[in-house]
């Protein structure tokens, strides 16, 4: 079920409700351009009285965030002139008209906004979500409008193409407005989710002083083991203690001595002596492991 009125603005039903003619649905921007008068209050004044005749679906502020809505959205608005015998207002499943309370050049709090663009949009987002809900596609058939000019699209595109489009471009109509919009579709990028961060391999120190201490064929029959190894020997040989003919997962004499330079390395833990045998040790592997992405397991 879709919301025919959106959810968070003000419901100022004008009645007068009618008919949609049905196709991709779409949404029209206007600015209310108004040379005298800036305020929301009373251009909600306007279109719930006197103006009832040309009201859109909604009206919003965006200085403010205020959003007040007149129609429910499978009813056609009334801010949109017909072209000849095309009825402009109910073209489409959807022809949801927003009314921004915007003049160009206006001044708010002692700043000059010369375009919607530039103000801050305050909720914007809540209604281009409430559009989406609506299956309105996230996209201008005409362009996003960049000026206050005509730019007014052929009557095909208009009947066929879903979307955003501008008073400016509707055919049929004269009027300007809105002049340049925001972004309405990159304005919340979507943050891709982060790529599970790979589980570290994982190595049992008691496996590999196992696979060093004894015969290493015997503990290449556990292949557990033989992984194990595999993963210690790769860090030995990305140190430079060992070639990468020996990475073969038996921790043979060869892989005993390179393991032992690790030790006696000041990265391995400066191991002097017996302590520097070439059997893994807590310590050492822990080293190691945090150097080369494994974690060490007793
Ligand atoms: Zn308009």
């Amino acid at each position: 079920m879709v919301d025919l009125w959106m959810p968070g603005a003000a419901r100022h039903s004008v009645g007068n409700t009618g008919a949609m003619n049905g196709g991709p649905a779409r949404a029209v921007w206007h600015i209310t351009s108004n040379a005298t008068d800036w305020t929301f209050r009373n251009e909600l004044g306007w279109f719930t009285g006197g103006g009832a005749d040309v009201a859109p679906h909604l009206l919003y502020d965006p200085f403010t965030g205020e959003i007040a809505q007149f129609f429910p959205a499978d009813s056609r608005s009334l801010s949109l002139q017909n072209a000849g015998d095309v009825r402009i207002n109910r073209t489409g499943k959807y022809c949801v008209q927003i009314e921004i309370v915007f003049t160009e050049g206006e001044t708010v709090n002692g700043k000059k906004y010369n375009s919607v663009r530039d103000t801050p949009c305050k909720n914007l987002d809540k209604i281009v979500a409430w559009l989406r809900s609506l299956g309105i596609a996230d996209v201008w058939p005409g362009g996003s409008p960049t000026g206050f000019t005509r730019d007014t699209v052929s009557m095909d595109s208009w009947t066929k193409l879903g979307g955003h489009y501008g008073h400016n471009q509707i055919p049929g109509n004269s009027h300007v407005d809105p002049g340049p919009m925001p972004s309405l579709f990159g304005a919340t990028p979507v943050t891709p989710p982060k790529p599970p961060t790979p589980a570290k391999p994982k190595v049992s120190l008691a496996h590999v002083i196992y696979a060093a201490k004894h015969d290493p064929a015997a503990a290449q029959g556990h292949t557990t083991y033989k992984a194990e190894v595999l993963i210690v020997e790769k860090a030995l040989k990305a140190e430079g203690f060992l070639s990468s003919q020996y990475v073969d997962g038996s921790f043979g004499s060869l892989t005993v001595t390179a393991y032992a330079r690790w030790q006696r390395s000041p990265a391995g833990g400066g191991y002097v002596g017996t302590a520097a045998d070439g059997i893994p040790g807590s310590a050492s592997l822990k080293r190691l492991g945090a150097k080369h992405g494994f974690t060490v397991t007793d």
